[in-house]
């Protein structure tokens, strides 16, 4: 499923962190996949009951996201709740054949698009930059002393300052939006 290379002006490249991006744009308007968050939206009259199924869904995105849970975890979560309690109550019409469809699949490939690239949860997408960024650290760590002589390389240690600079300024920003810290919400479950 893992998507080849991209070339770019002759430079091959893979992601460092795979996010999947599809091609013509990330987001679900550029996919034909069903998307239930896109279809569908939260029933005022239904909100707080058990029939809020989309409330229900959404709050449980939030919550993962507020304890920084990884996005793959996330997907996997999203994607066994839709499909026990949401997909066998639920059916739409495809917006170019107009066929009724019931109890639509929901391809985690979309689940994935829709939380990282639909702006509703802002703060999924702070959570791959940051697993971004403990990528690049494996990595410049791993190469970070010289083999020959066991002294530290010093080209590589300041491209480490570079990065860990960046991710200070990253994480003063996003704690500064509240975006990735956890609300204290207090939970007596
Ligand atoms: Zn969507």
């Amino acid at each position: 499923m893992a998507a080849g290379p991209a070339v770019v002006d002759g430079w091959e490249g893979t992601p460092l962190y795979g996010v999947e991006a599809q091609d013509g744009g990330p987001q679900c308007s550029a996919s034909n996949d069903f998307c239930f968050l896109c279809h569908f939206e939260q029933s005022p009259n239904q909100i707080g009951t058990p029939a809020d199924l989309y409330g229900s869904l959404v709050e449980m995105i939030n919550e993962m996201g507020q304890q920084n849970r990884e996005l793959n975890h996330i997907v996997e979560k999203v994607y066994s709740n839709y499909e026990q309690f949401i997909r066998p109550h639920i059916s739409y019409e495809h917006p170019e054949t107009c066929i009724q469809i019931t109890s639509p699949a929901w391809v985690k490939a979309s689940i994935r698009r829709h939380l990282l690239y639909s702006s509703q949860f802002r703060s999924l997408f702070h959570i791959t930059l940051e697993q971004m960024f403990h990528s690049i650290f494996t990595k410049q760590n791993a190469t970070m002393v010289d083999a020959s002589n066991g002294q530290l390389d010093g080209t590589r240690l300041k491209e480490f300052n570079d990065t860990m600079k960046t991710y200070l300024a990253f994480q003063k920003h996003v704690t500064s939006k509240s975006l990735l810290s956890t609300t204290d919400r207090t939970s007596t479950s």
